[in-house]
């Protein structure tokens, strides 16, 4: 069946109906080079908005804006409680407005609407609120001091936490409002300005966020989003000289850019990048539970997830019944619009993302991998792939090696515990890993062992707000949620005082 033109529901039709502007100083303003580009809804290759297409002149705008509501307006003079307060409403707005922006979510990204209302939704709405309890609880130490060229002297002694100022942050498209959430919640929390550039394929959401921040009644300047591109947009805020922080999510290869770009003014960078995570199964699981949780590691959100399981592990006894039961669950799977109540799998998120997914399909097949459920793309318009498995894998393949950010998993035996470890570690990612057992030492042991940022044991694709989640290796640099996400928009002073 082919798909019908884009329709776009009745909610959703006040807010695209006015020109997509970018907020900058608490106004939404066109691109100072007037220009705009096309939005994409990826179920039916239809365009749904134009978006300002901001550059570096708009990105200098922001900066400013961002630079003196840190220095003189209001928010620097708050206290704690009254920003927690404000950053706790965004999340009662998130959820007021639940369904528009599960939606919206659906209309530009492409996934399921049950799970953006679910996931991207509720986990977004929830991470403001944590974020918001942190606001009152940022603290530093009391510290003796015992100075040897000093004797006798006495000193107090005590850091202070401070926010470290305008922080530029860039964003991807597969959890474009959940990313936002991520970013701003921590960023807002500890009292740094902000200048958002969300990603050109699913700018939407984030700009109706924006609203409702304005609307929580966040103040002017404090956060300002940009839309645009990557190269031209995103490289200005990682190369500004007057930002003092970049946090980037993506991929690996523009986490690289973004190193380079920030050693101008050495601005801190934290980055969570591509991942190729390991999901071990060893003959002692619960093989359905292993197998459903195998297929929804790698499938959910059409795979496009930095730590989906997309290297799958089978102790070799149950190889050929898990790769069947995964297989079978791929198969089987409805594959269609995010608007369709009985979806289970949406489009890919761009015309750019299906290509580069269907070149890792012809190349893996090429290889001599095999696909023992789906395989290709399928005949509709939108960018619609199988969800696909592939059996026959081995290490130097590059669907093994590289990251292919789609519903795509290479599943490999192994035979036992000792080289499990070194296999699952065979990867220059270390985002997340996955093992299922009943054996809780073997759970534990290879949780150890293994180099990933975070391990789910009997479960997958668990995030919390409160639960750090960053990379090992070429998976990033720093954590995002949990406490952890402070330290990421802290520095830390120093103060010494003579007794
Ligand atoms: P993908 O290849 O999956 O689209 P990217 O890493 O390219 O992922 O994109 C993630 C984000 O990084 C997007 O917001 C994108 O616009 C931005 N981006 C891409 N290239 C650059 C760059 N050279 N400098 C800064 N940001 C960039």
């Amino acid at each position: 069946s082919t798909a019908a033109p884009s329709t776009i529901p009745s909610d959703l039709e006040s807010f695209l109906s006015s020109p997509k502007r970018m907020l900058i100083n608490g106004n939404w303003v066109n691109a100072k080079s007037g220009k705009t580009f096309d939005v994409y809804d990826p179920a039916t290759d239809q365009v749904i908005a134009q978006v300002a297409e901001g550059d570096r002149e708009d990105i200098n705008a922001a900066v400013s804006s961002a630079r003196a509501a840190f220095d003189t307006g209001p928010w620097s003079k708050m206290t704690a409680s009254e920003r927690g307060r404000l950053i706790w409403k965004i999340g009662d707005l998130i959820e007021a407005n639940a369904d528009e922006l599960a939606q919206l979510e659906t209309l530009d990204n492409g996934k399921p609407l049950a799970v953006a209302k679910v996931a991207d939704v509720a986990l977004a709405a929830d991470m403001f609120r944590y974020m918001a309890g942190w606001a009152t609880k940022i603290e530093g130490n009391t510290i003796s001091l015992n100075v040897p060229y000093s004797p006798g002297s006495e000193f107090h002694a005590y850091t202070l936490k401070e926010p470290i100022g305008v922080v530029g942050q860039i964003i991807p498209w597969n959890f474009p409002l959940l990313m936002a959430a991520w970013k701003l919640g921590p960023a807002l929390a500890t009292g740094c300005t902000i200048v958002l550039k969300p990603a050109e394929q699913t700018p939407l959401s984030a700009l109706r966020l924006g609203e409702l921040v304005a609307e929580a009644g966040i103040p002017d300047g404090v956060v300002n989003i940009v839309t645009g591109f990557g190269e031209t947009a995103g490289a200005a805020l990682a190369s500004h000289d007057d930002v003092d922080k970049v946090a980037f999510t993506g991929s690996t290869e523009v986490g690289k850019l973004i190193i380079g770009a920030a050693t101008g003014n050495l601005k801190k960078v934290t980055l969570e990048l591509g991942g190729k995570s390991p999901n071990v199964i060893y003959d002692d699981a619960d093989i359905d539970t292993a197998i459903a949780g195998a297929a929804d590691a790698i499938f959910f959100n059409q795979g496009q997830v930095c730590s989906a399981g997309s290297r799958l592990y089978v102790q070799r006894g149950i190889y050929d019944e898990v790769v069947a039961g995964v297989s079978e669950i791929a198969a089987n799977m409805k594959v269609g619009s995010g608007f369709d109540p009985e979806t289970q799998m949406g489009p890919l998120v761009s015309r750019e993302q299906f290509n580069r997914v269907s070149g890792y399909l012809r190349a893996g097949l090429a290889e001599g991998a095999e696909a023992s459920a789906g395989g290709g793309t399928v005949d509709r318009n939108g960018y619609f792939v199988q969800p696909t498995v592939l059996k026959n894998a081995s290490p130097e393949m590059s669907v093994v090696r590289e990251e292919i950010f789609g519903p795509v998993v290479a599943a490999m035996p192994f035979d036992n515990d000792s080289e499990i470890a070194t296999q699952a570690n065979n990867s220059t990612y270390g985002l997340a890993a996955g093992i299922w057992t009943r054996d809780v030492s073997k759970a534990h042991r290879l949780a150890k062992s293994v180099k990933a940022g975070t391990v789910w044991v009997n479960c997958y694709s668990i995030f919390d707000a409160a639960l750090p989640f960053g990379g090992y290796k070429q998976s990033g640099w720093g954590r995002e949620m949990g406490h952890a996400a402070l330290e990421n928009y802290l520095q830390t002073k120093s103060v010494c005082v003579s007794l």
